[in-house]
C-alpha cells in the first residue's frame, strides 16, 4: 500500500482492519492477540459493545457545540472524575500532551498569580515522557525528542528519576512545579519509589510548588487502581489523564483542586475540541466499566499471573533480566546479551500473531485490555515464548 503520511512513524508491516475484545484482524484476515492495547489506550479492548452503544447514541444527538456552551456529557464525565479522585475541577482536552501542557501552564500561572513571575521553574525527571508539543518534549527527559526543535522553553531542570537527594537539591523558592510519572512508561515501565513521591510532596508543600502526576499511561485502571496515586498516600495537586480515558476515543483531562483551579480564569486557556460530547459520552461509559471492582480486580489478578508467567519465560530462555510493573502495565527488561533488541523481538511476536510494545530499546512492554481473561493470558505467553524461541533459533543460526 502506498504511504501518504509523513515519515515520522515507521509502521509495522501489517495493516489492522478490525478489532473485537483482545483480538485484531489485519487486511489479509490474519488474526492477532493484542497485548499492546493501542499503547495502553484500549483499556476495554476493541469495540466494547457498551462503548459502541454510548458512541452511536451520542452520535445521534450532538457531536460538537464549542466551548461557548457546556454539555451534559462533559459535566457528567467531570463529575465522575471529581467524585472518585482528589480533584475538584477538570479541564478537558484531546490528548496526553495537551493535558500536560495545561498542567504546566496552570502551575506557572498559579505561581505567578500568588508569588510573582520569578517563580517559574519546573523540575522534571530524566527519561520522563510527557508528550510531543514543544513544551512537553522540553519538560520530558529525553533530549532526542527536543533538541532538534530548539530554541526550547526555559526554566526546566531535570533530575534522575527516584533520586530523592537530587530532588531536594533542585527544588527552591523559584520552583513552580514538580512533574512525575508514577510509573515511567515510555522509557521502560519503571515505578516511582514511595520515598521519592513522599519527598516530592513534602518539598512542594514547603516551597509552594504544584505536584503534578502525569497519569496519562498509568491512569484509568491500568495499575489496578483507578489512578496509580491511589496505590499510596501521596496526593498530587494536578493530575493528567488521556490514553485509556476514552478507551480508544481521543480525550485528555487535567484534574486539579479548588486551590489551583481559579488561576485558570476565563480566557486563560482553551481548546476547540476539548469536552467534545462524543468523547465525553464514550469516556463516561468507559469510566463506569473500569471503575468497578470486577475490572480492577481482574487487572490485578491477570497482571500478577502475566508477570509470573513472563518471569518463568525469562528464566527458561534467559532473555529477560527482570519483569516489573504494576497491574497490567508490565515491562520485561532484556538481559545483557539481548540489550537493544526489543524492537526485533516485538517484530518476531507479530509474525506469531501477537501484538506487544517496546519501552525503549531494552524493554518489552505489555498493556493489554483490563478485561483480558485467563485463556488469553495463557495464549499470549505461549505466543511470546514461541516468538522468542524462533527468534533465538534464527539469531544463533
Ligand atoms: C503517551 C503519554 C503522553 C502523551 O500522550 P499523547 O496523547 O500522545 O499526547 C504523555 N505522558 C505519558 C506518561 C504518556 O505515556
Amino acid at each position: 500500500m502506498k504511504n501518504y503520511l509523513t515519515p515520522n512513524f515507521s509502521f509495522a508491516p501489517v495493516i489492522p482492519a478490525k478489532g473485537l475484545g483482545s483480538r485484531v484482524w489485519d487486511t489479509e484476515g490474519r488474526e492477532y492477540l493484542d497485548l499492546a492495547g493501542g499503547i495502553a489506550v484500549n483499556a476495554l479492548g476493541h469495540c466494547h459493545p457498551d462503548l459502541v452503544q454510548a458512541l452511536t447514541e451520542q452520535a445521534g444527538k450532538l457531536w460538537h457545540i464549542s466551548n461557548i456552551y457546556t454539555t451534559e456529557a462533559a459535566q457528567n464525565l467531570a463529575e465522575k472524575l471529581v467524585e472518585h479522585t482528589f480533584a475538584d475541577k477538570v479541564f478537558f482536552c484531546n490528548s496526553g500532551a495537551e493535558a500536560n501542557e495545561a498542567a504546566l501552564k496552570l502551575a506557572r500561572k498559579y505561581a505567578r498569580d500568588h508569588y510573582g513571575a520569578d517563580k517559574n521553574e519546573i523540575i522534571a525527571c530524566v527519561n520522563a515522557f510527557h508528550g510531543r508539543t514543544l513544551f512537553t518534549v522540553s519538560v520530558g527527559g529525553q533530549p532526542k525528542y527536543s533538541e532538534d526543535f530548539a530554541p526550547l522553553p526555559q526554566g526546566i531542570t531535570h533530575i534522575p528519576f527516584n533520586d530523592t537527594a537530587a530532588l531536594e537539591a533542585a527544588v527552591s523558592d523559584k520552583t513552580c512545579a514538580v512533574i512525575i510519572e508514577p510509573v515511567q512508561g515510555e522509557s521502560g515501565v519503571l515505578p516511582a519509589e514511595t520515598d521519592f513521591l513522599q519527598a516530592a510532596r513534602r518539598l512542594c508543600d514547603q516551597y509552594g510548588a504544584a505536584l503534578i502526576f502525569d497519569e496519562v499511561q498509568t491512569g484509568m485502571g491500568r495499575t489496578g487502581k483507578l489512578f496509580a496515586y491511589q496505590q499510596g498516600d501521596v496526593i498530587p495537586d494536578i493530575l493528567t489523564s488521556a490514553k485509556a480515558l476514552g478507551s480508544g476515543f481521543p480525550i485528555g483531562a487535567m484534574l486539579t483542586s479548588d486551590k489551583f483551579a481559579p488561576s485558570f480564569g476565563p480566557g486563560t486557556h482553551g481548546s476547540t475540541f476539548g469536552g467534545n460530547p462524543l468523547a465525553c459520552a464514550v469516556a463516561a461509559k468507559a469510566f463506569d466499566i473500569i471503575n468497578c471492582t470486577s475490572t480492577l480486580e481482574n487487572t490485578v489478578r491477570q497482571g500478577e499471573k502475566l508477570k509470573a508467567a513472563l518471569q518463568k519465560v525469562g528464566e527458561e530462555t534467559g532473555v529477560f533480566q527482570t519483569v516489573r510493573g504494576q497491574g497490567l502495565l508490565i515491562g520485561c527488561v532484556l538481559a545483557e546479551p539481548y540489550r537493544g533488541r526489543a524492537g526485533e523481538i516485538s517484530a518476531a511476536a507479530l509474525t506469531q500473531g501477537l501484538m506487544i510494545l517496546v519501552a525503549g530499546p531494552n524493554v518489552l512492554r505489555l498493556a493489554p485490555s483490563l478485561l483480558i481473561d485467563d485463556a488469553e493470558v495463557a495464549e499470549g505467553v505461549g505466543k511470546l515464548r514461541a516468538a522468542l524461541d524462533a527468534w533465538l533459533a534464527a539469531a544463533s543460526a
